[in-house]
């Protein structure tokens, strides 16, 4: 049985590719277009589409998991903006003042409301 690698090809296009100032439209758009890019076969003189390069044969495999698409919605960072979001979870969470409980800016050093220093 041949069965088209979408994970691999999902991972290699956005590995490839930054999305960051892509809107899903043209991200679907792009990855769709991308997909059916003539590429060269290696060793061969001819190119095909690319998706049929992430066409795999699976009848001597044991673990077909590793070829079934991810439909797990939520976001996970990955590929070019991996670092990114990394950055962003690295963020300080917003504080509240210690003395009032008023919600403070990240490195407020005094709170606006009751002026008592933070720490
Ligand atoms: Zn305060």
């Amino acid at each position: 049985m041949e069965i088209f690698n979408g994970r691999a090809a999902t991972e290699e296009y956005m590995s490839t590719h930054s999305l960051t100032f892509s809107t899903p439209e043209m991200t679907l758009k792009k990855f769709a277009l991308w997909l059916g890019d003539q590429v060269n076969v290696p060793g061969k003189n001819e190119t095909v589409p690319r998706l049929l390069t992430y066409i795999n044969d699976v009848n001597n495999q044991s673990n077909n998991s590793d070829f079934l698409p991810d439909t797990d919605e939520s976001f996970k960072p990955s590929g070019a903006v991996t670092d990114m979001f990394k950055d962003l979870a690295q963020v300080k969470s917003p504080t509240n003042c210690h003395n009032c409980n008023y919600p403070l800016k990240t490195a407020s050093k005094f709170c606006p409301k009751c002026g008592s220093k933070q720490q």
